[in-house]
This record gives structure tokens, C-alpha cells and sequence, in this order.
């Protein structure tokens, strides 16, 4: 649990018992829940999305607020028009929210940048490095995400990777805090910042963020979290309980926060972007330009958003990010803890299915991300056959983080798992399956997953016989014989010209 005693300032709507009510009412408002797919068997089913640890899915009711935001759509960059105003002041206040949700002061910009977490570790990889050129190391943990690792090596130089903590039965938990002290003492000169993730996207596993900053900052260096994660599913203050914890760089998409087509949000200490040359230069970030010289505003973030910046989705990131602090991220927060309590129970109970990385919450909390094998199958075919026998999104592979996924399945085994030596892609097969949990998920939703999982495990040979390999390197399996070609499900051409026919 990450300081969740900590009030974000979004302050919550109403006592507990009433926003666990409206968290109710809110689990069917998301656009794609009533989707229905045909199945293998012949017969069609309400989709189960359990992949929101890749993207959730959307809120309609932010949509809705930012769909009659959109009467007033203007550019930003107009300056006196009425639309141009109300669009200024509300992309204004979108930035105050997200600073809001995490709990910045005002030591702390809020950035709109690209549209997730990647484009904001790069952004900050390229900042940090020319900020501290004298600093070019970086220390981050086994259990990261490519995207909180190759930006540092592109653009910092070195980067350690500190292994993690094994829970009492071996499972990889937490970053090891001691193997973590002893590295950034190792590496107290050149350490420029490390970098973090709050819960991992491959066990779900929560890392103690603030207590990592504090150790950080005692040699100078500074702490950069990935919230990608997290941000959606526990309470966060990047200010945290004292000085030395405060985080100095938060990255965060909007797309894993019930906020498809919004941009990813940057928030960091201004200190840190001030003063430097713009990564991105423009229209809208300038006080003068001469054909042989430029003067960039001074102010934060306006400096960094060079171009027209993507108004409807930072729109609708504030308004989903507001909702979520109104309901309030503790009750968030516990009901996503009960689900996943329910799914490790129900998991572990199959026989067969192996989950990676701790499963006691008690020692090594998780966010709503379980991972696993099935003995025997691999997990391109159990994906594959999750999808078209029981209508249940899932994903699989190595969820861009090859070398932990690596790690987990040289530890354990398993055909799905290590068909070849614990390799992962690009041209070998294994990888795991995960299963993650978004607001709109019940447990409705992880029995049928079980049940699924159960009547996968008892009858390996027969849904292997329905399925072949796609010899592509991905360890993905197709059906022998059933095809749902996704240019049938929608076509945007004849959704247009049935309106124009009809207009
Ligand atoms: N970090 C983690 C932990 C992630 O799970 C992801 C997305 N899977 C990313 C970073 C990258 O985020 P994005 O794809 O939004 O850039």
C-alpha cells in the first residue's frame, strides 16, 4: 500500500459507505462492458475484459462532461473569443486536477505529454541527463517495464538493475531495499536518479516509492516513479509523508486511467524543467521570435506544450482523474484488493496453474494483476482459447519486460513458460498469461475466468487439438477452424456512409 493514509486533495464526496454506493453504480459506465463477441461453440457472449493493466476502458460519464465541454471547442492559442476563453481556462484547470489527484504543491508542474508513460520517462531521461551531465547513471529494479529502462540508457548512460526481495516462498516480491541501499551507495557520484515503478504491470507487486526516494535523496540523486500502473488504482501523494520522500519526477498515462485518447501527464519538480531549452519548440511557447533569434516564455508548463495541445483528452483525463479522488482511491484502492484476494484464492485452487511473483498480500501487496501458466499448454493457446470459448480478454507474452518475465520463468517452469531455456521474443515462444482488473470488473467476472482456467486445465489435449502455432515467434496459437475477422466486426466506412444514405 503506498501512503494511502496520506488525503489526496481531490477531497472524497460524501462518507465511505456512500461513495462505495456510487463506486456501484459506477462499475457499469464504461464504454465496451456490453460488447458481444461470437464464440468458437457457435454461440455469442457479453465480452469479460480483464486486460486493463495493457488499457482500460473508458468512463461515459467524463465523456459525457467532456462531450459538452466541446460546445465551446477552440483552439487554446486564440486568445479572445468566448470558445477560446472557456477552452483556456479549462485546459488550465485540467493540469490544477492532475496535480490535485497526486497531491502536487506548487513546487510541481503538471506536463501533458504524448500519450502515456513511455513518452514521459523519455522526456524526462533527456531533461535529467542535461540537467546533471555529471551524473550519468541510473539505478532501476528487475521488475520494470521497457519504457522505465531503455530511455535511461538512451539518454543517461548506464543503468543498474537492483534484483528484488523472495517472499517466504521464493517469489519475487518487492525491490530488494538492501541490495537498493547498497547500490546507490556504490554508485552515490554519478548516480543521477532512480527510477521506479510503483506496481509492477507482471505481478502486480507494489514498491515502497517514498522510502526509495528518501534513500535516493540522501546521496543527491533524485527519484523518478512510473506510475503507470498505479495511478488508476491506489491513493498517491507525490509529496508523501516528509521532505526527503517527495517524488521529484511522476509519469502517468491516461490510457490505463479509464481515459483512452488522452495524453500521458508529466508531473515533476518545476525546478527540474525550468531554465532548460524546451525538449519541443513552436507556436504557443514563444514571447518573441525574430528570424534569427527566438525568446521562450518562461512559464511552466506552457513552455514545454509547444503546438494545438490534445484538449479533449486532457479534458477527459481531468474529469476521469476528478471523479475517481470524488469516489475516493482508499475505497478504490480496497475494492480492487478484495477482487484480487478472491482471483489468488480462486487461481491457486486449479490444478496446474502456477501464479509468478508473491501472492501473500501480506507480505508483498499487489494491485489487480495476476500472472501465470497453465502446466502443459502454452500460454499463446490458453490466451487464444480464454478468448474464443469463453469471451475473456486477456493478454500474454512478456508484457514488455522481458528480462523479469525472464527471470520469473527460469524460476519456475512449465511448457507455457519455458519451451526453450526461459527466452522471451523476439523468435522464441514463451511468456505468461495475465489477467488484470479494472472498476468495471466483478466477481462475476473471476469465477467465469476460473471456471475457464479449470476447464482449460482438465482437458489440455482437447482445446490443443483445436489450435496450431502461428510460427511467428510470438508463441501466439490460432483456432484450427474458427475466424473472427475483426473487418467484419466494424467498419468506420460503413458507419459513414450509412449516415450519409440516411442524411
Ligand atoms: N510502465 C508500465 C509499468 C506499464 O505497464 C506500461 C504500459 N504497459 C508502461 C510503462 C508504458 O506505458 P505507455 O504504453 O502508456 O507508454
Amino acid at each position: 500500500m503506498i501512503d494511502s493514509t496520506l488525503p489526496t486533495q481531490i477531497d472524497p464526496l460524501g462518507a465511505r459507505t456512500e461513495r462505495q454506493q456510487r463506486l456501484e453504480a459506477l462499475r457499469s459506465q464504461f464504454t465496451g462492458l456490453d460488447t458481444e463477441y461470437p464464440l468458437a461453440d457457435d454461440t455469442t457472449a457479453r465480452r469479460i475484459y480483464l486486460d486493463s493493466a495493457a488499457s482500460n476502458l473508458r468512463l461515459t460519464v467524463a465523456d459525457d462532461v467532456v462531450r459538452r465541454a466541446l460546445r465551446h471547442y477552440a483552439n487554446t492559442h486564440s486568445q479572445l473569443h468566448f470558445g477560446a476563453r472557456v477552452m483556456t481556462h479549462l485546459y488550465h484547470r485540467a493540469h490544477e486536477i492532475v496535480g490535485d489527484f497526486v497531491d502536487a504543491s506548487d513546487d510541481y508542474t503538471v506536463i501533458f505529454n504524448g500519450s502515456g508513460v513511455t513518452g514521459g520517462l523519455n522526456r524526462t531521461a533527456r531533461v535529467l541527463a542535461e540537467r546533471r551531465p555529471e551524473r550519468d547513471l541510473v539505478i532501476t529494479t528487475m521488475m520494470e517495464h521497457h519504457a522505465n529502462d531503455l530511455p535511461h540508457r538512451k539518454h543517461v548512460g548506464e543503468v543498474v538493475h537492483v534484483p528484488l526481495e523472495k517472499d517466504p516462498d521464493g517469489e519475487a516480491g518487492r525491490v530488494d531495499m538492501a541490495a537498493l541501499r547498497a547500490a546507490i551507495q556504490e554508485h552515490a557520484d554519478r548516480l543521477n536518479y532512480v527510477a521506479v515503478t510503483a506496481a509492477s504491470n507482471v505481478t502486480g507487486v507494489i514498491n515502497p516509492v517514498h522510502k526509495i526516494a528518501s534513500m535516493a535523496h540522501e546521496v543527491g540523486a533524485l527519484c523518478v516513479v512510473d506510475a503507470a500502473q498505479s495511478a488508476a488504482h491506489l491513493p498517491f501523494s507525490v509529496q508523501g509523508g516528509a521532505e526527503d520522500e517527495a517524488i521529484d519526477v511522476l509519469c502517468m498515462s491516461g490510457h490505463k486511467i479509464y481515459a483512452p485518447g488522452s495524453p500521458g501527464a508529466i508531473v515533476a519538480r518545476k525546478a527540474l524543467f525550468e531554465g532548460l531549452e524546451p525538449q519541443e519548440v513552436g507556436g504557443g511557447i514563444v514571447n518573441r521570435v525574430e528570424t534569427d533569434r527566438y525568446e521562450i516564455m518562461e512559464e511552466l508548463p506552457e513552455r514545454e506544450e509547444a503546438g494545438t495541445p490534445n484538449l479533449p483528452g486532457a479534458l477527459r483525463l481531468a474529469a476521469t482523474l476528478y471523479l475517481l479522488g470524488r469516489i475516493g482511491m482508499d475505497v478504490i484502492e480496497e475494492d480492487e484488493r478484495t477482487l484480487t484476494q478472491y482471483a489468488l484464492e480462486r487461481f491457486e485452487a486449479i490444478d496446474g496453474l502456477q501464479i509468478y511473483g508473491s501472492h501473500r498480500l501480506e507480505v508483498a501487496d499487489r494491485i489487480g494483476v495476476i500472472t501465470f501458466n497453465l502446466d502443459d499448454l502454452p500460454h499463446g493457446l490458453v490466451t487464444a482459447a480464454l478468448n474464443d470459448y469463453f469471451g475473456i480478454a486477456v493478454r500474454n507474452e512478456c508484457f514488455c519486460a522481458q528480462p523479469f518475465v525472464r527471470e520469473l520463468l527460469g524460476r519456475t517452469g512449465g511448457e507455457g513458460a519455458s519451451s526453450t531455456e526461459g527466452e522471451c521474443a523476439p523468435d522464441s515462444q514463451p511468456g505468461m498469461v495475465r489477467v488484470s482488473f479494472g472498476l468495471y470488473n466483478t466477481k462475476e467476472d473471476v469465477d467465469a475466468a476460473a471456471d475457464a482456467l479449470a476447464d482449460i486445465a482438465a482437458r489440455p489435449d482437447e482445446y490443443r487439438a483445436q489450435y496450431r502455432p502461428l510460427l511467428n515467434g510470438s508463441g501466439d496459437w490460432t483456432h484450427r477452424t474458427f475466424e473472427y475477422p475483426p473487418e467484419e466486426a466494424f467498419s468506420m466506412e460503413d458507419e459513414i456512409d450509412d449516415w450519409l444514405r440516411s442524411a
